[in-house]
């Protein structure tokens, strides 16, 4: 792939590696792309970080085609920049955009803007205790028209943002908010999918739990509002009488990297993984008589995500004393370590950029 390179015309300073928190600051620059019909995927540039012009009738403003991914960079201690599974990032974007009709960015593609973005941005993944630097590719559709149809052209961007721990005190229980009102997908939507859509519409229950005291909210399936789905940007996990329980992904859940990660991970310590619906009921009924050893959420941002407390129809249980258990702990160094470099891949999960 030939990329154009625009110079900057003053590189940014960069922020404190100690306050970074998530999402506040961008690199200097970011990579674009269009795709039309006539002349498929061109213009491939890196250029300063800005601003972008969009005609007011672009279609994502209306119909919102727009689709993105979420990965990280790591610097190991010794100098080695590292990329997570990028390849299935690859593959889920290309589902994702299949689902919404736009226009699929061959995955070798999508793996080699990143690289080519994050080699020449090396200098902003900071380097103290639990930082990376966040990688967001997205893509939308640009093509001037008010009618429902697939686009004919759209734009697939790159952004970067180094980011400090998700969560600035450690590795600490949340609190969990289980919604029985609103739902997030439905078999035959899009909820497997990655776009910013499913995101809108799960905003009011964000904000609901928030008000009332919680980190997230725990989706129920769509239909029944039954079985535990997925916690807001986190896959979702249960350990009850020593199996991992999850959802299975057909078609409502995010099938996400972390999820995946873990699942591989912990059948080769030898537990048993279910990938099966678990009712809210049985959940419930686990978190009181105690079976309910450990709960956690999986995910690219806070990694490992332990989960101290669920509400469900105003009935509260604690998990595991509101402390992070073992396995949880577990998980959270593996992952961490292979990721930062620290610890063997023997799954050779990571990628290096040069
Ligand atoms: C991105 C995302 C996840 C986590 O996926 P990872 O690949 O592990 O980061 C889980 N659920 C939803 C809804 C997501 O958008």
């Amino acid at each position: 792939m030939e990329v154009k390179f625009i110079p900057t015309e003053q590189l940014k300073e960069k922020p404190d590696e100690n306050a970074l928190g998530f999402g506040n600051y961008f690199t200097d620059y970011m990579f674009t792309m269009d795709w039309t019909k006539e002349k498929g995927w061109h213009n491939a540039v890196i250029e300063p970080y800005g601003s972008i012009q969009l005609d007011p009738a672009s279609m994502v403003l209306h119909y919102a085609q727009e689709t993105f991914e979420g990965l990280k960079a790591y610097k190991t201690k010794e100098g080695k920049v590292l990329l997570f599974r990028p390849d299935m990032n690859a593959k889920r974007f290309a589902n994702s955009n299949r689902r919404l009709c736009m226009e699929v960015l061959p995955e070798e593609m999508f793996v080699d803007a990143i690289a080519t973005l994050v080699s020449r941005e090396k200098e902003w993944i900071p380097t103290i205790e639990g930082t990376s630097l966040y990688i967001r590719p997205f893509m939308f559709a640009t093509e001037s028209a008010v009618g429902v149809h697939p686009s004919n052209a759209y734009k697939f961007m790159i952004v970067l943002s180094p980011v400090g721990a998700y969560y600035p005190e450690g590795v600490n229980p949340v609190k969990i908010y289980v919604e029985d009102e609103y739902v997030r997908a439905t078999k035959g939507g899009t909820g497997f999918a990655k776009c910013g859509g499913n995101y809108a519409a799960s905003i009011a229950a964000q904000v609901k739990a928030e008000k009332l005291g919680y980190t997230q909210v725990l989706w129920l399936d769509g239909v029944e509002r039954k079985y535990v789905e997925e916690v807001g940007t986190m896959n979702a996990m249960f350990i009850i009488d020593r199996k991992i329980i999850t959802a299975p992904c057909d078609g409502t859940v995010l099938p996400g990297v972390t999820r995946d990660s873990v699942i591989q991970l912990l059948k080769s310590w030898g537990y048993v993984v279910e990938e099966r619906p678990l009712a809210i009921d049985e959940l419930m009924e686990a978190g009181r008589n105690k079976t309910l050893q450990e709960a956690f959420g999986t995910g690219t941002a806070a990694v490992i995500s332990p989960i101290g407390e669920l509400s469900y129809k105003g009935e509260s249980i604690i998990i595991n004393d509101f402390q992070t258990g073992e396995i949880t702990q577990r998980l959270y160094d593996t992952l961490t370590g292979i990721q930062w470099g620290k610890l063997e891949d023997s799954f050779h999960w990571t990628y290096e950029v040069n």
